[in-house]
C-alpha cells in the first residue's frame, strides 16, 4: 500500500528586508520571524527551507502552492483570509512615519499632506495610506530603499509598520532620522504566518505556537529583538 513519504522540507517564503523581523546579516537571515519560525518548526519536528522574495509575491507563492508558509510579519486581515490561513496572531503592531531628524512639519498623518512619502509595494500600510491620507506617494518593493532615499533628501517621509520604523531609526542612530505618529494609533493589526489555505498545517503550527508562549520561548525571542516585555 501506499504509505505518505516522510514529511519533505517545508519550503518558507520570507520577506528580504523587514527589519527586526527578518533581514540579511551577512550570508543568512536573521530576526523575531526567523527564531519564532525555527522555534515553532522544532517543536513540530519538521525541516524547512527558507526562500527569500519581496514581500509582494509572498502571498501569490502560497496561492500557487510554490510555498507552504511565509511570513513577513504579515498583517492579518478579512482580504487575505479569503486566499490564505493565518496563524494565530504573534505580534501586535500598527503604522508610524520615519522623518528627518531636523523636521518638524511632520508630527500627524495628515501632516503628510503635499509632502513626498514612501510605501512598501502591496503592503496593508501601503493600501491605506492610499485610501485615506492625501499625499505624493512613491511605493519600493524593498522599505530599505525607501529608507535611504529619505536620507538622501529624496523624501519627505517613509509610513510603515510601527516595529520596523522603530528599529529602523534606532540602528540608523545620530538622529539623522526619527519616528513619529504615535498618538494617532494608525491601522492597529497583528502579524501572523501565513499558509495555503485550509492548510493541514495550520492547527500544527497554532499548537507549537501556544507551547512556545507556555514554556517561556516566545518571550525570550520577544525580549532578545525588542529589548522588552511581550
Ligand atoms: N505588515 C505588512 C503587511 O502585511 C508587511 C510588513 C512587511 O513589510 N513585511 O502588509
Amino acid at each position: 500500500s501506499f504509505i505518505a513519504a516522510a514529511q519533505d522540507k517545508l519550503t518558507v517564503g520570507v520577506d528580504t528586508a523587514f527589519v527586526p523581523f527578518e533581514f540579511k546579516q551577512g550570508d543568512k537571515y536573521v530576526g523575531f520571524d526567523i527564531d519564532l519560525w525555527d522555534a515553532i518548526a522544532k517543536k513540530m519536528n519538521v525541516s524547512y527551507e527558507l526562500r527569500p522574495m519581496d514581500f509582494g509575491g509572498l502571498i501569490p507563492g502560497l496561492q500557487s502552492r510554490n510555498l507552504d508558509v511565509a511570513m513577513a510579519g504579515i498583517t492579518i486581515t478579512d482580504a487575505r483570509k479569503q486566499v490564505v490561513d493565518f496563524s494565530e496572531g504573534y505580534y501586535d503592531a500598527d503604522l508610524l512615519m520615519a522623518v528627518k531628524g531636523s523636521d518638524n512639519s511632520i508630527t500627524k498623518f495628515s501632516d503628510l499632506a503635499g509632502k513626498k512619502v514612501g510605501l512598501k509595494q502591496g503592503t496593508a500600510a501601503a493600501s491605506f495610506m492610499k485610501s485615506k491620507y492625501k499625499a505624493d506617494y512613491v511605493e519600493f518593493p524593498n522599505i530599505d530603499n525607501a529608507y535611504l532615499d529619505l536620507q538622501a533628501g529624496n523624501l519627505d517621509a517613509v509610513v510603515h509598520d510601527s516595529p520596523n520604523v522603530l528599529y529602523y531609526v534606532k540602528t540608523a542612530g545620530d538622529g539623522k532620522v526619527k519616528a513619529t505618529g504615535e498618538t494617532d494609533s494608525i491601522l492597529p493589526q497583528q502579524y501572523g504566518f501565513a499558509m495555503q489555505k485550509n492548510s493541514s498545517l495550520t492547527p500544527k503550527i497554532n499548537a507549537a505556537l501556544q507551547a512556545l508562549r507556555a514554556d517561556g520561548t516566545y518571550s525570550k525571542i520577544y525580549v532578545k529583538w525588542f529589548a522588552k516585555q511581550p
